[in-house]
């Protein structure tokens, strides 16, 4: 039956053989013994045959019971060796255990009957310590494998005991927290920590989350060389065969460099966000900005006509006074709005700002009334800057307003002027400072100041925290393009209940200045009957500036279009002086016209206007020197100064 016992049995002694397979297989022992006689032999049944266990005389012929064993080992160290010794040599049976025998034998009819069991036990023991065997070596296996899983991570990993002490580390911790193995294994892991506060906060969360297998924790820790980190800490625990917590197992990494990106993320997308909705109010803005100036030039140029028919002392004179006022302040708001969205058309010169804000005072101090002291610091030395200073007025007025609405009854309000210098190491210790030189144009007050929600919300466009009336909330956010427009950089200090102080920082600009036409303020300068040409096809402007000019003593030619224009000045007999355009025609823009026009009048002179200007006639809302523009909407004196101050030129 081939679930016997195989027994390979191996004697040069017939009878012993006899004796020996007798006992076994008799009786319905369960063994089949193959009996070999020599060297030969023996080997050869060990080859084609398969055995559960090998018996072996010590003394055969030629063929000693150690060589058996080796020959066993090398086919297969799985089957037992049991030795079969004559009497008296009990010795060589010993010294044959040591060389790996699982047994031995004594051939005495009253040991022989113990065969069996011997048999058996030698088989059941080599089984087992082939199973202990295997399971030594899985284990050697796996634990290999987990130390260098340990050794190769990049995370670094602490092994600690429930005192917290620490029983291991990797070399990724090593190189995280500059300490030596040797330096570090059987500490407290407060070392670790940047303080007491965060040893212990990780020592509580350790104990809330006793249920769980692991957790993820933020703690700050410190490195031997003292600099401080933020990392994120998986800790598990490590638990005995009974469920008992042993350990306590962190990873940790060094998260400072992922913070850092995903902050600078968070600020590109915010300014990425900013940039869109600027782009999309500019948008509106310029969209409806060229009808709208239209129809504001129209109402305010001929309620200034009217005003001067109207009765100084009548009723009719304080009307359209407040008509008036209100487009003024309609005016003021597109204004804003292309400032904001940085369309404004503007004339960039080369500019002293202590002239510029001195010769503004006066307008200022009427702004904010009396209650209010308006104290003036100029700076010394302080460089120049290029800038339009309509833009300076702009931002100017808009933190003064600010400031004086800040502030409740009676007060302060302080413009100081610097010169300043940031280089690279501040900028890189202060987010939005720009390393330069910079004339810094400060505006503070000691008004209500504001908190942190306000202060993150001023530069939002139609952020206000006034009534509808009073706030439109494009202030700020109309100095913050101006400012951006020019390079420069703003910022805001400013504490509930103490006061708030806005600091513009503006480039300084190497050149010298030039002068600046004061506004004259005394009187509207009269034509003295030169020809002016005035192409729009705004019908309603044209008719007004038409009128408003003929008022001023000039001759006035009109066309609705460009071509009706360049007709005209074909027809006209005698000079043309000045063209007067606008800038967005149907048929051609205003600057292909005054070139078409310059071919029959060499020294026509060109002014252009425009509610908004497209690109036709500016770099990037940039004017070239020497270009002369007049906003719309515009008042009878804005448009009388300049065409005097063209023609004279
Ligand atoms: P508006 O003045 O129309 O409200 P701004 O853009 O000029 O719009 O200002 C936005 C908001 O910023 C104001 O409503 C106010 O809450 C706050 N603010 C601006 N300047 C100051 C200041 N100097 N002191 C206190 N709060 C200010
Ligand atoms: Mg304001």
């Amino acid at each position: 039956m081939s679930n016997k016992i195989r027994i390979l049995y191996i004697d040069d002694y017939e009878l012993d053989r006899e004796l020996v397979k007798d006992a076994l297989e008799k009786e319905h022992m369960g063994f089949k013994v193959t009996e070999a006689s020599n060297r030969q032999e023996f080997e050869a049944l060990l080859k084609t045959s398969e055995f559960d266990a090998v018996l072996s005389d010590f003394n055969i012929a030629g063929f000693e019971g150690l060589q058996v064993l080796e020959a066993v080992r090398a086919h297969n160290p799985k089957i037992p060796v049991i030795i079969v010794t004559g009497t008296g040599s009990e010795e060589i049976a010993v010294k044959a255990m040591q060389q790996g025998a699982s047994d031995y034998v004594i051939k005495r009819p009253k040991h022989i009957l113990k065969l069996p069991q011997t048999i058996l036990a030698a088989i059941e023991k080599k089984t087992l310590r082939e199973q202990r065997k295997l399971a030594k070596e899985m284990l050697q296996y796996s634990e290999k494998q987990y130390r260098s899983l340990f050794n190769s991570i990049r995370d670094a990993i602490l092994v600690v005991d429930t005192n917290r002490q620490i029983i291991d580390c990797n070399p990724a911790f090593i190189d995280l927290f500059g300490y030596s193995k040797k330096k570090i294994l059987g500490k407290q892991t407060i070392i670790i920590y940047e303080n007491k506060e965060e040893f212990r906060r990780m020592g509580s969360a350790i104990k809330d989350h006793m249920g769980d297998p692991g957790f993820l924790y933020p703690v700050r820790y410190q490195k031997e060389n003292g600099s401080v980190f933020l990392g994120e800490t998986n800790v598990f625990y490590m638990r005995d065969d009974e469920d008992t917590i042993v350990g306590f197992i962190g990873l940790i990494r060094d998260i400072t460099e992922r913070k850092r990106v995903e902050k600078e993320h968070e600020k590109l997308q915010e300014k990425l966000q900013q940039a869109q909705k600027m782009e999309s109010v500019g948008r509106l803005a310029g969209g409806v900005a060229h009808d709208y100036n239209n129809a504001l030039t129209t109402i305010m140029g001929y309620t200034e006509l009217a005003l001067m028919d109207a009765d100084p002392k009548g009723p009719l004179h304080d009307d359209l006074n407040q008509i008036l006022k209100a487009g003024r302040r309609a005016t003021d708001i597109t204004r804003q709005l292309l400032a904001f969205a940085r369309k404004q058309t503007i004339a960039p010169v080369v500019l002293d700002l202590n002239e510029t804000v001195e010769s503004m005072l006066k307008m200022l101090r009427r702004l904010i009334g009396e209650d209010i002291d308006l104290v003036w610091m100029p700076g010394k030395d302080l460089g120049n800057v290029k800038m339009d200073p309509s833009q300076i007025d702009q931002i100017l007025a808009n933190l003064c307003v600010n400031a004086r609405d800040a502030i409740e009854g009676v007060g302060k309000i302080t413009i100081e002027m610097k010169k300043i210098f940031f280089d690279e190491d501040y900028c890189a210790d202060h987010t939005g400072f720009i390393p330069g030189e910079f004339v810094l144009l400060a505006v503070s007050d000691n008004g209500c100041g504001m908190d942190k929600e306000i202060l993150n919300n001023i530069f939002e466009p139609f952020f206000t925290t006034k009534p509808v009336d009073k706030g439109t909330g494009l202030g700020l956010s109309t100095v913050f393009g101006i400012v951006k427009q020019n390079n420069g950089f703003i910022n805001v200090y400013s504490e509930p209940g103490k006061g708030t102080s806005i600091k513009i920082y503006l480039p300084q600009h190497e050149d010298e200045t030039v002068e600046i036409l004061k506004e004259n303020t005394a009187k509207i300068p009269q034509g003295q009957g030169e020809t002016i040409l005035m192409v729009e096809d705004d019908l309603s402007i044209l008719k007004l500036a038409e009128k408003m000019l003929k008022g001023l003593n000039y001759t006035v030619l009109i066309a609705g279009t460009p071509k009706g224009g360049i007709r005209l000045a074909k027809d006209h007999t005698g000079e043309i002086h000045l063209l007067v355009t606008d800038v967005i025609m149907p048929e051609m823009n205003g600057l292909e016209l005054s070139k078409q026009l310059k071919l029959l009048y060499p020294d026509l002179k060109c002014i252009f206007m425009s509610g908004y200007t497209a690109n036709a006639i500016a770099h990037h809302g940039v004017l070239d020197e020497g270009v002369h523009f007049v906003q719309k909407p515009f008042a009878k004196k804005d448009l009388a100064s300049i065409v005097r101050k063209v023609l004279e030129e």
